[in-house]
């Protein structure tokens, strides 16, 4: 047992997002909002909790999140409860549950956290954040363009459009990667001596998942296996095709890799991936596509769906490698008061300021203090201004107003003026 005066720790792989961080954070949280509402999609807020058998039913029994990763737990009803490794099936499960798959179109997106027991390292957690986008109802692959050209945007917005890459992969209908996956089983059983063992064990479970092996003794048996894209149906080509041509005709850039086969087993037709060569071992950034059949999987009507899902804290390590990124100032204005009845006007006249100037982040000193000692408060805030009371300002109904960041004259105006002239700087 921990000993008693032994402080507790965080678990694991489950990080603290510490006040220093959380302005990038919410700048970058901000950016998304906004280009999602641009594109007009709607925000939906998910338990972080489902019955385990959601994911086993939608994930897939033999992906590596179901396999290994899930945090899976018996509440104290017996029921088995997981915390979420990802967003798409509670979401599904929400939409079916409120009936809002019947001949309607959504598209939708969210902001949370995942659990997946996963080893630790730079761009890998076991508590991480996902921005997650789904749309349902709709078939055509207009719709897989518009969630690529959002995330593109998104990219530009954000500034990191020059360290990512799209790479872009059609995956067929689920009975079309029935048929390869045979041929697929047939040509790597003729070189079984070849396999490592994960591929033996992929080999019965999940053969397409080998394609996918990071093992470089492994890439010239995969560089030469039968080619997805050749078992595909008219149907599916069509919609690949049509996607291209509206990525070339938007001008977006993409890499085909008929490697690219996504962890999950809900896939088809589309899959993409945003990659970026900054982060090392963990570079995919954003990952989706279509997954018509995962709706009737869980019991719901035919029908279709697209999406994606970025790790948050992969855009931000992404973010921190910028020199230039223009993080909104916590503080704009930090108001010193000295003396007692400072005190009191200083307090009446902060409120009648965020009354007055929209927008304005005021931070009074609370907990007195001298001059002296407030000012370097004012100065670590990092506030552009410092509003400044004491007694003399009092009795004169003024107070002082020093730029912090420039080399201008701290200047007194009258308590009935700092409104108009604060709202003309900030
Ligand atoms: P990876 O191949 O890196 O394990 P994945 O295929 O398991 O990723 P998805 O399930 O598609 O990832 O999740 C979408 C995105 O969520 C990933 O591209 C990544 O940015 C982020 N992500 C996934 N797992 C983690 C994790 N354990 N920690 C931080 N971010 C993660
Ligand atoms: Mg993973």
């Amino acid at each position: 047992m921990a000993k008693k005066n032994q402080s507790v720790q965080a678990v694991r792989g489950m990080h603290d997002i510490l006040p220093e961080q959380t302005p990038r954070w919410q700048y970058a949280e901000n950016i998304i909002k906004d280009v999602l509402a641009s594109y007009c999609y709607k925000e939906i807020r998910l338990p972080v909790v489902e019955k385990t058998e959601l994911f086993k039913r939608s994930i897939g029994e033999v992906t590596d999140i179901v396999e290994k990763e899930m945090y899976t737990f018996d509440d104290r009803n017996n029921d088995s409860l997981t915390l979420r490794p990802e967003g798409t099936a509670g979401c599904l499960r929400a939409c079916l549950e409120h009936g809002l798959l019947h001949n309607q179109v959504h598209r939708l997106w969210y902001m949370g956290p995942m659990f997946r027991h996963e080893r630790p390292q730079k761009g890998r957690y076991r508590q991480f954040y996902q921005l997650g986008v789904e749309t349902f109802g709709m078939a055509d692959p207009d719709i897989d363009a518009e969630i690529i050209l959002l995330t593109d945007r998104l990219w530009k917005k954000l500034g990191i459009r020059n360290k990512l890459r799209l790479e872009l992969n059609t995956l067929g209908t689920t009975e079309e990667r029935l048929a390869y996956r045979e041929k697929l089983v047939d040509y790597f059983k003729q070189h079984i001596e070849l396999l490592d063992e994960d591929s033996l064990r992929r080999l019965e479970t999940n053969p397409l998942r080998i394609l996918d092996s990071k093992n470089r003794d492994m890439q010239a048996l995969i560089k030469n296996a039968p080619e997805l894209m050749d078992y595909l149906s008219e149907d599916s080509l069509n919609h690949f095709e049509a996607l291209i041509a509206t990525l070339d005709s938007s001008g977006i850039e993409y890499q085909l890799n008929s490697r690219l086969v996504r962890g999950l087993d809900y896939y088809s037709k589309t899959v993409f991936e945003w990659v970026t060569d900054d982060l090392g071992a963990q570079g995919t950034i954003c990952a989706g596509g279509r997954y018509d059949g995962l709706i009737e999987q869980l019991g719901g009507k035919e029908n279709y769906a697209t999406g994606f899902a970025m790790g948050m804290e992969r855009l931000l390590l992404l973010l921190e490698q910028l020199d230039d990124v223009t993080v909104p100032r916590s503080v704009d204005v930090y108001m010193i008061r000295v003396g007692a009845e400072a005190e009191k006007v200083g307090m009446c006249l902060a409120e009648q300021i965020r009354n007055e100037v929209t927008g304005i982040k005021l931070q009074v000193n609370c907990g007195a203090g001298s001059f002296k000692s407030q000012f370097k408060k004012a100065d670590k805030s990092g506030a552009e201004f410092a509003l400044i009371l004491g007694d003399d300002e009092v009795s004169r109904g003024e107070i002082s107003l020093k730029p912090l960041r420039t080399d201008q004259q701290q200047k007194n105006i009258s308590q009935s003026e700092v409104i108009q002239v604060l709202k003309e700087l900030i």
